[in-house]
């Protein structure tokens, strides 16, 4: 069920039933000249969806949460059509979102995550609401890290409009991958370096990883894993 589709009646009849919400947090920006800008939104609002479908095959509800398009993006902010929130704004954000959600009485909110960027502002507004409303979790989850060795059993690298997020595309929207551009390599540095250009030598025209290998196929298989691990968590099972 997804809350903006609700009447409000509606919604407080089924949270008296219902007691975990799920709320996707993205951003948009640049990834690479072949995925669309989106990207990191698509992916976690088409994982909580399947999670949805999942855990009602398993005879339990959860809420999906609109969500925060809008994330922080400091490194690839280099790029046109990268729209960045300083980290202390997201963190703010997150945090009135997160308290609402508690107050209206949910008992566990997952913070699916698509973006990088976003995981510390996003880690610090969940301490800060689980520290006031004793009794509530939060989970975040960052699919593309939580499930590595998954989505290294099905492709064979992964990163930033790389194999594993070009291929998750294909399966969600491919009528927005350009697979005719999807070329890049994995750049890496040894020690955190932080310049305001830094996104060119990291991430050359927005891709971290080689997106040639990307397929439909792979890409459901690591929605389908994903979404399959994160509902047996939510409900409860190994
Ligand atoms: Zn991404």
């Amino acid at each position: 069920m997804r809350i903006e589709e609700l009447t409000w009646p509606e919604f407080e009849e089924l949270k008296r039933r219902v007691d975990t919400v799920v709320l996707p947090v993205g951003s948009i920006e640049a990834h690479g000249r072949h995925l669309p800008l989106g990207t990191d939104v698509f992916a976690p609002l088409e994982i909580a969806r399947r999670v949805e479908e999942r855990l009602r095959g398993m005879g339990m509800e959860v809420l999906i949460a609109p969500p925060v398009w809008y994330g922080h993006t400091f490194v690839l902010d280099v790029y046109p059509g990268t729209i960045n929130v300083g980290s202390d704004t997201l963190k703010a954000y997150v945090r009135e979102i997160l308290r609402e959600f508690a107050a209206e009485g949910f008992k566990r909110i997952v913070l699916l995550n698509g973006h990088g960027g976003n995981h510390s502002p996003l880690l610090l507004a969940a301490e800060e609401v689980a520290g006031e409303f004793p009794g509530v979790e939060i989970w975040l989850i960052n699919w593309w890290v939580d499930f590595r060795e998954d989505i290294l059993s099905i492709c064979s690298s992964q990163g930033h409009a790389g194999q594993d997020e070009t291929s998750v595309m294909l399966a969600i929207r491919p009528e927005l991958v350009r697979m005719e551009e999807a070329k890049g390599e994995r750049r890496t540095s040894r020690v955190r370096v932080i310049r305001k250009d830094i996104g060119r030598e990291l991430f050359p025209d927005g891709v971290n990883d080689d997106p040639s290998l990307a397929t439909a196929e792979k890409g459901e298989a690591i929605l389908s894993v994903v979404s399959e691990k994160i509902a047996r968590l939510i409900a409860g099972e190994k």
